[in-house]
């Protein structure tokens, strides 16, 4: 039978109703309770080193929560971690980085309504959420979630109240669970041994471009940043009313990494397309995400900062396909 470590780090899962709304408190023997057959899949051991809304969960706390799978990967044959639902897909890009090429799997996965309520989608979550971690196909971080189990760093939360809260983003479902039944439909190459990073560079921001915003605004952002990544319109592109070109190469002349993509939900940047975006792709060293999510490209910046600031060593690792995050990386 397999081990599995089951990490509760808090979120709606866990949650009971107090007089202030819904905080957590349930621990994974408890959520445990709520999903029984798990217990005839594997043999469970329950750690749980945050009790947080992931509205509270930070960078930090990913790493955290990798230096405790670090810390069992040797005793157990994969980790399930319930986590709130709000940051989730965050802390699964930020997981996809800092535990590479892992061969036993990461399983996030939480829940819509709290798991004592009736009604609750945690029973099915956590039951999933097991299945894949005890399938031997399965590799590296997952997010399972409403029958869907999705790439670490594909996820994003598109609802915030139905089941089916999480798609995945330029790249299809790994697999489907129905029934108690893992459907898998994209092979998971098997890790060449895993490898830890410790570290990650927090010091990284993300800006979302509005019609008529000041040029202003990016000055600020990348004085405060070693990294940014500025979500832009459609393919992608900067604004001419205001000297966002100007900031922008100020920054990199600095020696800050510029991630440029888009704030449409699908199907990435294409900066060369328009003349408002080609001019940043011949003239600096930017980089762009094409299909990544912003979930990823912010959580990869971070990774990449922590190793180099060197602009071509950064866009070396910024291409580098990890766990499924990028598949177009020219153009
Ligand atoms: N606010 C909650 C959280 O992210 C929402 C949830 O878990 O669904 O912790």
């Amino acid at each position: 039978m397999k081990k599995i470590l089951f990490i509760g780090t808090g979120g709606t899962i866990a949650s009971v109703d107090s007089s202030g709304g819904l905080t957590p408190e349930l621990g994974g023997e408890e959520l445990l309770a709520v999903a029984p057959e798990v217990r005839s899949l594997c043999s469970v051991d329950c750690v749980q080193p945050l009790n947080l809304d992931s509205t509270n969960i930070k960078p930090e706390h990913w790493m955290l929560i990798a230096r405790v799978i670090k810390d069992n990967y040797n005793k157990y044959d994969g980790f399930v971690i319930a986590h709130g639902t709000d940051t989730m897909a965050y802390t699964a890009a930020g997981l996809s980085y800092l535990i590479q090429n892992s061969d036993k799997p990461i399983v996030l996965t939480g829940a819509q309504k709290p798991a004592g309520e009736p009604g609750s989608d945690a029973k099915r979550n956590i039951t999933d959420a097991f299945i894949c971690a005890c399938d031997d196909d399965s590799h590296d971080t997952h997010i399972v979630f409403s029958g869907n189990v999705i790439a670490g760093t594909r996820a994003r939360k598109n609802y915030s109240k139905s089941f089916a809260a999480f798609g995945s983003i330029n790249f299809p479902v790994l697999a489907n669970i129905q029934d108690g039944r893992l459907i898998r439909y994209i092979p998971e190459s098997v890790g060449s041994g895993v490898k830890f990073f410790d570290k990650l560079n927090t010091n990284v921001g993300l800006l979302k471009l509005v019609p008529g915003m000041s040029e202003q605004v990016l000055q600020y952002l990348t004085d405060q940043y070693d990294g940014i990544v500025v979500e832009t319109f459609g393919v992608g592109g900067l604004p001419e009313y205001s000297d966002f070109y100007g900031q922008i190469k100020r920054a990199v002349d600095k020696g800050k990494l510029v991630v440029m993509t888009t704030q449409v939900p699908n199907e990435g940047s294409h900066l060369s397309v328009y003349k408002v975006g080609k001019i940043l792709k011949t003239s600096l060293p930017i980089l762009e995400a094409h299909d990544m999510t912003t979930e990823a490209a912010y959580a990869k910046l971070m990774w990449i900062l922590a190793q180099t600031t060197d602009f071509y060593a950064a866009e070396r690792l910024f291409y580098k396909r990890i766990c499924h995050d990028i598949l177009i990386s020219n153009g």
